[in-house]
């Protein structure tokens, strides 16, 4: 008998019909002898209706009642798959975020998860209940409501299978597993049967939404074995796990694409020692995430300090900009939204050389201009014109030939 931690996603639960198909997979499950914990997202579309309720009202929602309004999907499903499975017989609790004290910062929009109160879960598990638990909400230190950031409820999944050292966490939602490129992009791409935690994690926050880049990075610290599978059959998923040799044995994994930063650049900022820090240090203090930086000489004495944040964070981060480059005598801010990230990722990249150079000749080859570039061990991205994303994916995907054929 094992503890498995289930997690499915809007897709998943987006019609009384779907959720119907989510509680008779779970009951089965629990007739073969399992424990069962299941994490749900609010039905397709939802938080994304929530969302722009709330920007309705105001440009930048004050954090804490935004969290009290986007939270609200996953109530409605909790409740739903709860009453399903009971009316097939089964017993079943639904729990929000607060009531099982998943604890996290106060980072409203994208707190992150401190501890979870595991005992009244394992009290309702031994009754032989299934537990069904709210993804993507949580509760602060002062009892208020926290959200854990678009695709949260995966990072709720992971966090509860390491609380509860269940046995494995899987994934479900509408696509068979990871794919080594967006498969709803690229319909010849080819799912990939085991990736490495530290691919996943680099493919994740270089925009492969399939997991959120938190979920990964916990499953990575705890040695949670995830799997990511389809909700609508039962061909098997893709294991996110430790590395192994014949991960290392490939030279590309995949490539992945963001469409969602947005790039700031900073014109003629007095290039001076402590300038960088005077920016940057109160857009990290507003929590914001600046992803790629590049620094070049404008004029004597200046310099443009380029940077990418996302989209989402633009107006906020351009509010703290602006103040700054007038204190500094930068001479003006300028943004950019019509721009896309792609980016390449593999293991096999620590060991072999000239990926890289393969990367900017098949861009340029498509006459795609470079305007960014960023690169770690196992990975290297590139900011283009987002008019070429589909284009750029495709055409790399094809050079280091990750498509079943
Ligand atoms: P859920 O609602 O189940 O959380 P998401 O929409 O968050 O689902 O994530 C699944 C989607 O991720 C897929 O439909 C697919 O379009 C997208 N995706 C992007 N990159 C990949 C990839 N490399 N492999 C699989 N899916 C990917
Ligand atoms: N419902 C939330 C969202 O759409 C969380 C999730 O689906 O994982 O971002
Ligand atoms: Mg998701």
């Amino acid at each position: 008998m094992a503890l498995i931690v289930k997690k499915f996603g809007g897709t998943s639960v987006g019609t009384l019909e779907k959720i119907r198909n989510v509680a008779d997979r779970v009951l089965e499950a629990q007739r073969s002898g399992h424990d069962l914990v299941v994490v749900v997202s609010a039905m397709a579309g939802e938080t994304n209706r929530l969302v722009a309720l709330a920007k309705g009202v105001t440009e930048i929602p004050e954090g804490r009642e935004y969290d009290v309004l986007v939270s609200t999907g996953e109530q409605v499903t909790v409740g739903l798959l709860a009453l399903t499975i009971q009316s097939l017989g089964g017993k079943a609790i639904s729990f929000l975020g607060h009531q099982v004290k998943i604890l996290t910062d106060e980072a409203h929009g994208k707190a992150r998860i401190r501890s979870i109160d595991d005992h009244r879960i394992h009290e309702e598990l031994r009754l032989g209940k299934v537990v069904v638990v709210a993804g993507f909400q949580g509760v602060d230190e002062g009892g208020n409501v926290t959200t854990l950031g678009r695709g949260g409820s995966d990072t709720t999944a992971v966090a509860l299978a390491a609380a509860l050292k269940a046995d494995r966490c899987e994934i479900y939602t509408d696509v068979d597993g990871v794919y080594t490129t967006d498969p709803n992009m690229v319909p010849h791409a080819k799912k990939i049967d085991r990736v490495s935690f530290e691919e996943m994690l680099e493919m994740a926050s270089t925009g492969a939404k399939v997991l959120q880049i938190r979920s990964v990075e916990m499953a990575a610290k705890f040695q949670v074995p995830l799997e990511v599978r389809s909700s609508f059959n039962e061909n098997p998923g893709t294991l996110v796990t430790m590395e192994d040799k014949q991960m290392e044995s490939r030279m590309v994994t995949g490539v992945s694409y963001d469409r969602n930063e947005a790039k700031i650049a900073v014109r003629e900022v007095p290039d001076r020692p402590g300038i960088a820090g005077k920016i940057f240090t109160p857009v990290s203090q507003a929590s914001i995430n600046v992803d790629m930086i590049v620094q070049n000489v404008s004029k004597a004495g200046t310099t443009d300090l380029t940077f990418t944040v996302p989209q989402s964070d633009l107006t906020q981060t351009l509010n703290i900009v602006k103040k700054v480059a007038k204190e500094i005598g930068a001479k003006e801010v300028e943004t950019s939204t019509d721009i896309a990230k792609v980016s390449v990722i593999g293991l096999g990249m620590r060991s072999h050389a000239g990926i890289a150079a393969k990367m900017f000749e098949t861009l340029a080859r498509e006459n795609i201009n470079v305007q960014m570039i960023s690169t770690s061990e196992i990975k290297i991205s590139v900011i283009i014109d987002e008019k070429y994303t589909e284009l750029a994916v495709r055409v790399l995907h094809d050079a280091f030939e990750l498509g079943s054929a």
